[in-house]
């Protein structure tokens, strides 16, 4: 049995059964035939029931919001934005069906055309940060171009994904075609991974399992997207508006309690602006609203576990220089908005991914070392680039390895454009124009004009 608790509080939410690798077997078997069915259907009417989903789940907003607050501790405000995302999700991949068009390439001797056929049954594994938003990204695209999804949702947060299943099922979509599984990582996520008829994982989740996972799909060859870790820079030259970078930085890093893979935890400041910028930024990380995550006016609310919690105070040495906020005492996994100011840069906090409201700042000198030491990192998944040079916004974004970069703003995941990491940060890319054809398998087919 799942025991979820409200981070909050420590309260009990619910106790939901936990899936067994015959259960995970039965499910597969399911999948495999509703996808032949929805496969065939016509693509109108898969779009136009992917849309009705995407209106129910809307009518649905506040109700998945208040669960997603009592399961996961994301302030309101959050997780209705959440909420709306896996509506807006589902409306764009909705929008894709209907486009989903292969191409025709001259060829000597024939007509040469590429059909863009569905993997089949794809398996979704997500993580507790985002439980909604992330099953979506993946979710969406693969039920748009024709496939059948088994999502595993993490041990914590089984619920709002839950409930999104039921909402499909009631939106009118056939049976089996989108089942969720809550279960064990090494159990129910693991029987996916090595079952035959999963033809695709999409893992999102530590870069340590990320890791495991790929290796067992190279002995099928099974397609795999993975989602990893990340440890951002958020690079602010000398002369960017050094009050409006200050202003921006604590929810860059403190949003979901930092519980967030693009989380700007590696802050660099041009030294000649250094000491104006931690000026700046001190009141700015002290007035952050921590607390009670259903109330409107809560900016930050609790971490996810009493594990992460340990995780994260781990990280933070008693005596570190630190700007730092308040966080309620009592029941509830509660860690104040701190940047350590004080660490040398190969620091475990400065390098490895802390999962919670921590970042570190770190002063350079010029371009060349802001650079050097943006990409002092095995991870690349995001990073903000704080300048009014326009030449310098340009070549550093080009300098910088990482997949998801933004200037003069934090901005990471938009629904329409591609997200994913360079290095350890992941493998192929998400969300986009191009969501859909990473759920399809291009098939080229040579039609003869001379027999
Ligand atoms: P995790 O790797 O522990 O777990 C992720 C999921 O994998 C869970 O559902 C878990 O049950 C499952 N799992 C665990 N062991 C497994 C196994 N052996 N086989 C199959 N499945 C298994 O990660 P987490 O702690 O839930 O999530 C936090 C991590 O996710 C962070 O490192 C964060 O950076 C990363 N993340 C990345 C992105 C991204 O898009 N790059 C987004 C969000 C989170």
């Amino acid at each position: 049995m799942l025991q979820v608790l409200n981070p909050a509080t420590e309260d009990i939410v619910a106790t939901v059964a936990a899936a067994t690798r015959e259960d995970v077997d039965a499910a597969v078997a399911r999948a495999v035939a509703a996808q032949r069915g929805w496969a065939a259907a016509a693509p109108a009417d898969r779009a136009r029931l992917l849309r009705r989903f995407a209106v129910t789940v809307d009518e649905h907003r506040e109700e998945l919001a208040e669960l997603e607050v009592r399961e996961a501790g994301h302030v309101i405000g959050n997780a209705r934005w959440e909420a709306g995302n896996v509506r807006d999700l589902l409306d764009y991949a909705a929008g894709g069906v209907e486009r989903l068009t292969g191409r025709q390439i001259p060829v000597p001797g024939g007509l040469d055309v590429t059909l863009l056929e569905p993997l089949g049954v794809v398996g979704v594994i997500a993580p507790w940060n985002f439980p909604m938003p992330i099953a979506a990204w993946a979710t969406a695209p693969a039920l748009a171009a024709g496939n059948a999804v088994l999502l595993k949702p993490a041990e914590t947060t089984p619920l709002t994904v839950l409930r999104l299943a039921e909402l499909a099922l009631e939106a009118g979509l056939p049976e089996h075609l989108f089942q969720v599984l809550p279960g064990e990582g090494p159990v129910a996520g693991d029987a996916l991974v090595e079952h035959p008829d999963v033809a695709k994982i999409v893992f999102t989740g530590s870069t340590r399992v990320g890791k495991q996972i790929m290796a067992k799909c190279a002995d099928r060859v099974k397609r795999v997207t993975l989602e990893l870790g990340g440890k951002s820079p958020n690079i602010v030259f000398a002369d960017a508006d050094v009050e409006a970078a200050a202003l921006a930085t604590p929810m860059s890093f403190l949003d979901n309690s930092g519980q967030d893979c693009c989380a700007r935890t590696r802050i660099l400041v041009q030294r000649s602006v250094y000491d104006r910028y931690l000026e700046l930024l001190a009141p700015a990380v002290a007035s952050v609203v921590v607390g009670d995550p259903s109330d409107e006016e809560t900016q930050m609310g609790p971490l996810i576990s009493k594990t992460q919690l340990e995780r994260v105070r781990s990280y933070v040495p008693q005596d570190a220089a630190a700007l730092t906020g308040s966080a309620p005492d009592g029941p509830g996994f509660w860690f104040p908005p701190t940047v350590l100011t004080d660490l040398p840069p190969g620091a475990p906090a400065a390098v490895e991914e802390v999962f919670g409201p921590v970042a570190v700042v770190l002063p350079f000198e010029d371009e060349t070392e802001a650079v050097r030491l943006a990409n002092a990192t095995d991870y690349g998944l995001s990073g903000s680039i704080w300048t009014r040079d326009v030449g310098r916004a340009l070549r550093v974004s080009q300098a910088v390895r990482a997949g998801n970069l933004s200037v003069n703003s934090h901005s990471s995941v938009r629904y329409w454009t591609p997200f994913g990491g360079y290095q350890q940060s992941g493998l192929g890319r998400e969300l986009g124009p191009d969501a859909l054809t990473a759920f399809t398998e291009t098939k080229n087919v040579f039609i003869s004009t001379e027999a």
